[in-house]
């Protein structure tokens, strides 16, 4: 089976992996620090905290901006279901805000005509989450405009988008954002087995999502209540968990990091050829550029026209001649436990109508040609009839 999308491992990679495991120290090392920096350095943000996964990262970043019960945070309905969670690990209410049709990312359109009502309904959220969808950067100029007449704080997941460019600077610069967050699960763009990491340009929440990744603990004289008792005290001044991300997987990130261009390039090269290949087929093709450049983490297709019923069909029919095509995402409030809170089906039809078409084919770098080459040859073949 051709995977939808898969890590690519050097033997460099097995070697950073492998020099840990001979030296002094598998976690709390100096290859987390390391990989903080080179993470910083790519996205030319002051400030980076590596964590265990994405989910981790999120939920702390709501946790640095004070998200707790009472509080609302809005998200799209088409993600993965963690963008939406974090918020509720914090105790908070979550609310959608639908999906631009043609870029599939939270539409501002929609974004401030929901404002206007949550002003006049006096339940404005506190901190809203656009996700950058397979690697395309949102409008985030836009978003950052109109969410700023209402104070609401911004945290980007961009899970999918480590190495995408957007208004001539690398996503994950916090420019129009507090926080930005990234994951370096296999299928991502650069991946540490699991882990994920929280940038932001801000000193104080820098300071406070690292001491939220190990358990709430400080060191610094400056931030506890009474004069240090001895080299080895520190204090808990507040609730933290143990989010850490090990030397290991920093080492493997670390090494990844370096091929981030390649990564993309390829992904771009593989991108052209199936727009090219796939322009006549009844199906709306992705956008890859938009003020800058998508990371390409996914390629998604939406069946158009008589076909667009066919999802199933189609899906099956690809999955049986082994390509293992994918669909992101069920929308997010139709998960049982989103359900169990209120929403229904027909609150978010943008999103739900792109629900209903969509396949994500295999993208990742090490994607051969002949492999590509069955996978377009399959959708002409199925697609043609
Ligand atoms: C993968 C993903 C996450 C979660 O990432 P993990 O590192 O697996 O926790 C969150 N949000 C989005 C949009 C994702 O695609």
């Amino acid at each position: 089976m051709i995977p939808y999308g898969r890590q690519s491992i050097s033997p460099e990679d097995i070697d950073a992996v492998t020099r840990v495991l001979r030296s002094d120290f598998l976690t709390q090392g100096p290859e987390v620090p390391a990989f903080e920096a080179a993470l910083a350095a790519v996205c030319e943000v002051p400030y980076a905290v590596a964590m265990n996964s994405a989910t981790s990262a999120l939920h702390v970043a709501c946790l640095a901006l004070n998200v707790g019960p009472g509080d609302l945070v809005w998200t799209v309905p088409n993600t993965f279901a963690a963008s939406a969670n974090c918020a509720r690990l914090c105790g908070a209410e979550v609310d959608f805000v639908d999906i631009d049709p043609d870029s599939w990312n939270m539409s501002p359109a929609e974004l401030a005509r929901k404002l206007v009502l949550a002003e006049s309904a006096g339940r404005l959220p506190k901190v809203i989450i656009p996700v950058h969808f397979g690697g395309l950067s949102c409008d985030m100029a836009s978003i950052h405009r109109i969410a700023k007449n209402y104070g609401v704080r911004i945290i980007e997941d961009a899970s999918h988008a480590i190495g995408a460019v957007y208004d001539g600077g690398p996503v994950g610069s916090c420019q129009y954002s507090d926080i930005c967050v990234f994951s370096f699960h296999p299928v991502k763009i650069v991946t540490c087995a699991e882990g994920g990491a929280a940038l932001t340009r801000q000193a104080d929440l820098n300071a406070r999502m690292q001491r939220l990744r190990t358990h709430g603990i400080v060191r610094d004289q400056g931030l506890m209540d009474r004069t240090s008792e001895g080299p080895w005290f520190y204090q808990q001044i507040e609730l933290g968990l143990n989010y850490r991300l090990t030397d290991l997987q920093a080492a493997l990130g670390l090494s990844q990091l370096a091929r981030l261009d390649a990564f993309v390039t390829q992904r771009h090269q593989i991108a052209e050829r199936y727009s090219y290949e796939l322009k006549g087929l009844p199906l709306q093709l992705p956008l890859v550029e938009y003020a800058g450049r998508s990371a390409l983490h996914l390629y998604v297709v939406l069946l158009k026209g008589n076909w667009a019923s066919q999802r199933a069909r189609v899906f099956s029919q690809l999955r049986e001649s082994g390509i293992g095509v994918n669909v992101h995402y069920i929308p997010v409030h139709y998960h049982p436990y989103y359900e169990a809170l209120g929403f229904r089906r027909g609150q978010f039809p943008v999103s739900e109508d792109y629900y209903s078409r969509a396949l994500s084919l295999p993208m990742y770098p090490d994607l051969s040609h002949e492999e590509q080459a069955k996978v377009i040859a399959q959708m002409h073949a199925i697609l043609a009839e």
